[in-house]
C-alpha cells in the first residue's frame, strides 16, 4: 500500500476534532515517515483557541454520555473494539507509516489497543458502590461511584493506538468525555482510531482532539476548571510540570512516566530463555519502549555465556523499513532519538564499555541505529542512569543477589523490573525486594489488558488497564440516609 493509498482513507484526519467534526486551520505541521523521511500528512496546528473550543465541547457533551446507562456505554465500546479489529490490517500500516515498528508488531499494537476497549466495555458495568453499616438506626449509608467529569488525555509516539485506548476505554466506560493530545509526530495513529469510535457510535462532542502547538495546548488544558483529570503517559520531566499545574485547580492525574527497568539473570537461570526474553522486550519497538530493559545484569559465572549468545542473535536482527518483509527492527523516531543513543553509546566506551556488535548507525543512514550490545558496563555510565530508549543492549557483571538488588534498585525510576531464575524461594524474595510496579520472573512482557500496569518512585501515580483501571475515572460519592 503506498502513502497515497493511505492518505485515501476515509480513517486518514489530518484535523482537529471537536463535536464530531474534523475542523482545518490555515496554520499545519509535518507528520514525517521516520524510515524515510517522507512528508505523510499536514495537520492541523492546534492551540489555546482550538483546545478551549475543545473543552467546551466534552463539557457540553458530558451530561447526556453520563446519563446512558453503563451497558448503552458498554455496547459502543464493544461496536468500537470490533471496528479495531476489522481495521487491523490498515491501521497498522499507518502505525508503521508514521511511527516506524515493523508491520507485524504494529498489527500486534493494533490488537492490543482493541483488547483495552474491549476490556473497558465488559468493566463499564462493573462501577459497583457499597452499602456501609450505618453508625444510627434508621439511617443507611452508600458510596456510590461517578465519572469524574472532562478528561484531557495526553499520549506519546511510541505506542500511538495503545497508550490512546489503554485511558480512553476505561474513561469512557466511566462516563467521562474527554480532550485528547496525541504526540505530534504520530497524531494520525489516534485520529484514526477516534474516526473510527464516532462510527461505533461514540456520540458528537464526547471525543475531541487537538494536536501541534503543544504549550498552548497544555497550557488551556490545565487553567481550564472544567477538565478534572490528566491522565498522562510520557517521560518524568513532563509528568512532574503536569503535576505542578494541577494544583492550581486540582485536578487528580494518572502518571504514567519513564523507567530504567533492571534485567537480572541469575547463575541458576534459564539462559536461552533469558536470551530469547532480553531480545523480545529489548528490541521491540528499536528499544522506545517504557518497559524495555536499560540494564542487564548478569551473574559473573553465566557473562559470557549470555553476552555470547544475544550478541549472536542481535547481530542477526534484520533492520529495515518496517513494511519491508522480514524486518524486525525499525527506525528510531527522530534524529534526536539517535543522537541520544550515539551519546550514551560513546559515554560508555569511554568510560570502558566494550562493542560487542553494533555501536553505531546503521548504514541505512537517517534514523537508523545498528542493534547494539555492550559488554563491561558501569553504574557510573549515562545509560546506567537514564532511559536510553534505543537498541542497546546494556550488560553488567555481578556478584551476589544483595548486590545486585541493590544496584537495580539505584534509581528514581521504578516502572517495570525482570528477573531470570529456577529458584522459588528467590523468586519471592526478590520480587518483594525490587521497587518498581511491574515484575516479570523468566517472562519478558508486562504488558497486558488484564494486569495493573503503572510505576512507583519517578515511573508515576495510578495504575492503568484490570480493574484499576476503571477506578482512576471514578469519583466515590457518599450518600448519607435517615429518617429510614
Ligand atoms: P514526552 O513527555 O516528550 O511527550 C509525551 C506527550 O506529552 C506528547 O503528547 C507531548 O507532545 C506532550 N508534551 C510534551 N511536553 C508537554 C508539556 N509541557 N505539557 C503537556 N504535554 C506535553 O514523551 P515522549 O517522548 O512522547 O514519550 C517517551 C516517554 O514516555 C519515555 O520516557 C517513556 O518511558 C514514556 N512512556 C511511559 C509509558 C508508561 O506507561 N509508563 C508508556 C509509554 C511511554
Amino acid at each position: 500500500m503506498t502513502t497515497q493509498a493511505l492518505q485515501d482513507n476515509a480513517l486518514f484526519q489530518t484535523g482537529y476534532l471537536v463535536d464530531g467534526v474534523w475542523k482545518s486551520l490555515a496554520t499545519t505541521f509535518d507528520v514525517l515517515n521516520p524510515a524515510t523521511g517522507e512528508v505523510i500528512a499536514k495537520v492541523a496546528k492546534a492551540g489555546k483557541k482550538e483546545t478551549e473550543e475543545a473543552i467546551a465541547a466534552a463539557s457540553r457533551a458530558f451530561p447526556a454520555w453520563r446519563a446512558k446507562t453503563a451497558k448503552e456505554r458498554s455496547t459502543i465500546l464493544y461496536r468500537w473494539y470490533e471496528l479495531i479489529i476489522e481495521n487491523k490490517s490498515w491501521l497498522g500500516r499507518l502505525m508503521t507509516t508514521e511511527q516506524g515498528k515493523p508491520l507485524k508488531e504494529a498489527e500486534g499494537e493494533v490488537e492490543y489497543a482493541a483488547s483495552f476497549i474491549q476490556w473497558f466495555a465488559e468493566q463499564a458495568k462493573r462501577a459497583n458502590g457499597e452499602i456501609i453499616p450505618p453508625i444510627k438506626p434508621g439511617s443507611r449509608i452508600l458510596a456510590t461511584r461517578e465519572p469524574v467529569g472532562v478528561v484531557a488525555a495526553i499520549t506519546p509516539w511510541n505506542f500511538p493506538m495503545a497508550m490512546l485506548t489503554r485511558k480512553l476505554g476505561p474513561a469512557l466506560a466511566a462516563g467521562c468525555t474527554g480532550v485528547i493530545k496525541p504526540a505530534n509526530n504520530t497524531p494520525l495513529s489516534a485520529f484514526a482510531l477516534l474516526t473510527l469510535a464516532k462510527k461505533a457510535g461514540v456520540p458528537d462532542g464526547v471525543l475531541n482532539a487537538v494536536a501541534g502547538n503543544t504549550a498552548e495546548i497544555s497550557d488551556a488544558i490545565m487553567a481550564s476548571h472544567d477538565v478534572r483529570k490528566i491522565s498522562f503517559t510520557g517521560s518524568t520531566a513532563v509528568g512532574k510540570t503536569l503535576v505542578r499545574n494541577a494544583a492550581e485547580t486540582m485536578k487528580k492525574v494518572s502518571m504514567e512516566l519513564g523507567g530504567n527497568a533492571p534485567y537480572i539473570v541469575f547463575e541458576d537461570a534459564d539462559i536461552d530463555a533469558a536470551v530469547q526474553g532480553a531480545i523480545a522486550n529489548k528490541f521491540r519497538n528499536a528499544g522506545q519502549v517504557c518497559v524495555s530493559v536499560n540494564r542487564f545484569y548478569i551473574h559473573e559465572s553465566v557473562y559470557e555465556q549470555f553476552t555470547q549468545k544475544l550478541s549472536a542473535a542481535v547481530s542477526a536482527l534484520k533492520v529495515g523499513n518496517g513494511l519491508d518483509e522480514g524486518v524486525v527492527v525499525g527506525p528510531l523516531i527522530e534524529p534526536a532519538a539517535v543522537e541520544k543513543v550515539r551519546e550514551h553509546v560513546d559515554d560508555a566506551v569511554a568510560k570502558g564499555a566494550k562493542v560487542l556488535t553494533g555501536g553505531k548507525p546503521h548504514s541505512l543512514g537517517g534514523n537508523f541505529w545498528l542493534p547494539t550490545v555492550l559488554g563491561d558496563c558501569s553504574d557510573g555510565m549515562k545509560l546506567a542512569q537514564e532511559e536510553t530508549f534505543g537498541p542497546v543492549a546494556a550488560c553488567f557483571r555481578f556478584t551476589s543477589e544483595e548486590e545486585v538488588v541493590t544496584r537495580a534498585n539505584a534509581t528514581p525510576f521504578g516502572l517495570a523490573a525482570y528477573f531470570y531464575t529456577q529458584n522459588l524461594q528467590r523468586v519471592f524474595r526478590v520480587s518483594q525486594a525490587l521497587e518498581s510496579g511491574m515484575i516479570g520472573i523468566n517472562e519478558c512482557a508486562v504488558s497486558t489488558e488484564l494486569g495493573p500496569f503503572g510505576g512507583v518512585k519517578e515511573s508515576g501515580l495510578g495504575r492503568e488497564g484490570s480493574v484499576l483501571g476503571l477506578e482512576e475515572f471514578l469519583e466515590v460519592k457518599t450518600l448519607h440516609l435517615g429518617g429510614l
